[in-house]
């Protein structure tokens, strides 16, 4: 596997690869279109793939964004009723 021809940058995309294997699940499930996590991970240095093409991470984003609409909801609801006559 050689990331780049130049080796300081193949040592930058090499840690990139890393920290971004360190954010996904290990599961080596498939799911996402590569054989393994390594695999995305190498795919999104090379900007082949995107580390939401895990569908755990996207997941999490999905819940993450659910939360905040929910607790949004919920403050506009308390406001209402504090605002009410
Ligand atoms: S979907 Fe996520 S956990 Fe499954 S192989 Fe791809 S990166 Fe790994």
């Amino acid at each position: 596997m050689q990331l780049d021809q130049n080796p300081f940058r193949a040592m930058e995309l090499l840690e990139q690869m890393g920290e971004i294997e360190e954010r996904l699940r290990g599961l080596d499930c498939g799911s996402c279109g590569a054989p393994s996590c390594h695999a995305l991970a190498e795919d999104v240095v090379r900007g082949y793939a995107v580390e939401d093409s895990c569908i755990y991470v996207l997941q999490e984003k999905l819940d993450a964004v659910m939360r905040s609409m929910l607790e949004k909801h919920d403050l506009n609801a308390k406001q209402k009723e504090g605002a009410a006559p």
